[in-house]
């Protein structure tokens, strides 16, 4: 098959070839075989602003599919907090946002908002009806599925986006989106993959976060910065973590398994299997925007 050169759909500037998707066979989204077709065949990187993007993409109405059809225990009901990071986040809200209106976007079961007490105005955005039904019985206003569903003129002191960004097809129209919904003074926190850590650049294609089919574009720092920028946005905070807290006796088996299967790739060795998960490398950028 002849790829073509998609541009960047950020910022439009043209992209580069970054050699064949990975992806498990069959290819599975929450627990559902998904067939890819002639889509994410190949990784594309945007010449300027550097985000990452499977090429073609995979349709949103597959991996809607896919949610569909999956049955509600693939969310963990009752998330660890603290291996989650809730306390980091609700101190970035306390800190950064001008008031207690806060919006989940993807909020699942409610789980983070929940956390977050009744000292805030707690509002969520989710597509799955199961897990939807569960934030609104733990007290979670919900305003649908997605951004589309909000009314045009309400507005947020706080908007989250946690393990987002990475699913999205059109991510420049998302955020301008967002910033829409923001308050004066009001911030976009969001947490989603790195390209530039360490494990990625050395595994490449076959890391487990590109070889996840639901995930199709990945950003850097330089991309967010970019994002900021052509919203107007300040980026107030930045940084470099893991999807999860972990014991240590975790970080240094992954640390170990990771890195030699990131040498055995570059000996040209299965190049085209998905690596071994490693969970516990700091691959995520946790950042927050404001805006002015
Ligand atoms: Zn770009």
């Amino acid at each position: 098959m002849t790829i073509d050169s998609p541009t960047c759909p950020i910022c439009a500037a043209p992209s580069r070839d970054a050699g064949r998707c990975v992806h498990p066979k069959p290819a599975m989204v929450a627990g559902v075989v998904l067939d890819l077709g002639e889509n994410a065949l190949r990784m594309r990187r945007c010449t300027s602003c550097a985000l990452r993007f499977k090429y073609p993409f995979v349709p949103d109405a597959d991996l809607i599919a896919c949610y569909a059809s999956s049955s509600g225990d693939n969310w963990e009901h009752d998330p660890n907090p603290i291996k989650r990071r809730f306390d980091t986040l609700r101190q970035l809200i306390e800190s950064n946002a001008p008031g207690k209106r806060v919006l989940d976007i993807g909020c699942s079961n409610g789980a983070l908002l929940k956390h977050l007490g009744e000292g805030f105005d707690r509002f969520g955005l989710e597509p799955s009806a199961e897990a939807s039904g569960v934030a609104s019985a733990r007290g979670i206003a919900m305003l649908g599925s997605t951004l589309d569903d909000l009314d045009a003129a309400v507005r947020f002191d706080a908007v989250l986006a946690i393990d987002v960004l990475e699913h999205l097809t059109n991510p420049a129209a998302f955020v301008r989106r967002v910033v829409e919904h923001l308050s004066p003074g009001g911030i976009f926190i969001a947490l989603t993959g790195d390209h530039e850590a360490f494990g990625w650049s050395l595994q490449g294609n076959a890391y487990w976060y590109a070889a996840l089919p639901e995930h199709q574009v990945f950003y850097c720092r330089h991309t967010i910065e970019h994002l900021a920028r052509i919203n107007g946005m300040n980026m107030i905070s930045y940084e470099r973590t893991s999807h999860a807290r972990q014991k240590s006796s975790r970080i240094i088996r992954d640390g170990i398994r990771g890195t030699l299967h990131g040498l055995i790739r570059k000996c040209g060795i299965a190049k085209h299997t998905p690596a071994p998960g490693w969970l516990p490398a700091r691959d995520h950028m946790l950042f927050v925007l404001k805006k002015p």
